[in-house]
């Protein structure tokens, strides 16, 4: 398959402004811009959780293969109901879960039956224990008005019918869907291979964690906010660690990277006055453009392809910026869904909260502005979030205090106290 040139992509995009776009264009631009992995690999379902599923899965089996009983108690025929008064039927055997079936229940009596349990044929209700009443000659009594014909019965292939397709192509298989694939019978799953991601971090400023820090220098932060980013994507991560701003040590971190990764990220080095050579031999050894995105933080990005790895085809390059809330900013706003859709994921789209503002918060139409914010329950049951203190895209800390970001929509003005924002909540379920 070939790939579209950046040029072309721009112009399919209204608008295309590499100086001034807006985050829904970028997004937009790297939607077209992404290719899908396709090998294929087999796990065993516990290895495939998180993973990308690469075929519809289809139920070989109806999923219960019979109907059985919702409860524990007596299953009977809906039309022994008396109209009026209790319903009395003699009991004619046990069904027990697991075991063969009771075979034949004559009209007009009932049998004893545990949650799972296959229907006797031609029962089609279940009156839970705790209604009915054992008289001393052996039958039970059941209430008038407790039960209709058909309660608590569960049908065959009520959960997946044979035939069905139980699980789409794109799925990232969360644990219901292990235990679906499981109630099928399935002791392996076919899933995309793991996407590879190389990434390192750019600037002479740079130390390790471990190194003395010189004076004038600070601690490469970026890799492990990146790391752990990565590493809740589920993909296959290439650390090639913090490269001096010198020609040589960058071209050969670019090449290895691409090389072996399906997307490279940096941080650092691409925004409008950097004197680094990052730029250039980004420049240099792919297709790249460098763009100033119209939001807050981080407005320098840079996107293309490099290299000829991952088939010939060149892996896609994210170049963030260096300051270390912009990096975790434009990963969310950019890089997790890129890298979804290469995974092949068919994700669905975040959940977005709205929540009462605490305070006012200053907001220049133009541009996204992600702040970072505390989300908690009020009294009354609805959620304020307050923004954790100064904003600035180098302090790191307002993001580790924040649970969620506040997205302040690209044309939206000033927000007043008590006004409700958009907030993309960090956690969910597990
Ligand atoms: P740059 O985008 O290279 O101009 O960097 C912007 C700011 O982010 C500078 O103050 C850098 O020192 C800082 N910075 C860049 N990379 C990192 C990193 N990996 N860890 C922590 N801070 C960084
Ligand atoms: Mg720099």
């Amino acid at each position: 398959m070939t790939q579209p040139t950046l040029e072309q992509i721009a112009s399919c995009i209204a608008g295309y402004d590499p100086n001034a776009m807006p985050v829904a264009q970028a997004q937009e631009f790297i939607a077209r811009l992404v290719p899908r992995v396709q090998a294929v690999e087999r796990l065993p379902i516990r290895s495939a959780l998180g993973r990308v599923l690469a075929h519809d899965v289809v139920s070989p089996i109806d999923v219960p293969s019979h109907d059985n009983a919702a409860m524990d108690g007596y299953a009977m025929r809906g039309m022994d109901l008396a109209d009026d008064g209790p319903t009395l039927l003699p009991v004619a055997g046990t069904s027990f879960a697991g075991q063969p079936v009771v075979s034949v229940v004559p009209p007009a009596f009932c049998a004893r039956i545990m949650t799972g349990a296959v229907m006797p044929d031609g029962l089609d209700t279940v009156v839970p224990q705790e209604f009915t009443t054992l008289l001393p000659d052996g039958r039970i009594s059941i209430p008038a008005g407790i039960v209709r014909t058909g309660d608590n019965r569960r049908l065959r292939g009520e959960d997946l019918a044979r035939g069905e397709a139980a699980l789409k192509a794109g799925r990232v298989l969360r644990p219901a869907d292990l235990g679906l694939l499981a109630s099928l019978g399935q002791a392996e799953v076919p899933v995309l291979r793991r996407l590879r991601v190389a990434f390192f971090s750019t600037g002479d400023e740079l130390r390790s964690v471990g190194e003395p820090l010189d004076e004038g220098c600070v601690y490469d932060s970026n890799r492990y906010t990146l790391w752990g980013m990565l590493t809740r994507l589920g993909v296959e991560l290439i650390d090639l660690g913090v490269v001096r701003d010198e020609p040589d040590a960058l071209r050969a971190a670019f090449e290895q990277a691409a090389a072996a990764a399906d997307a490279v990220i940096t941080s650092g080095g691409v925004s409008v006055g950097e004197a680094d050579h990052t730029k250039r031999i980004m420049a240099e050894l792919g297709e790249v453009l460098f763009w100033r995105i119209a939001m807050r933080p981080g407005r320098p990005l840079a996107i293309g392809r490099i290299g000829d790895g991952a088939g010939g085809r060149g892996a896609i390059l994210f170049g963030l910026p260096g300051n270390p809330v912009a990096v975790m900013v434009t990963f969310y706003a950019f890089v997790r869904d890129a890298l979804l859709a290469m995974a092949g994921a068919n994700a669905e789209p975040l959940p977005v909260m709205q929540a009462i503002s605490a305070g006012a918060l200053r907001k220049k139409p133009g541009r996204t502005e992600y702040q970072r914010g505390t989300l908690r329950p009020t009294a009354d049951g609805r959620w304020q979030v307050e923004i954790t203190g100064s904003q600035g895209s180098g302090i790191l800390r307002s993001m580790s205090q924040a649970n969620g970001l506040v997205v302040l929509h690209h044309g939206q003005g000033n927000v007043a106290a008590g006004d409700l924002v958009d907030v993309l909540p960090f956690d969910g379920l597990v």
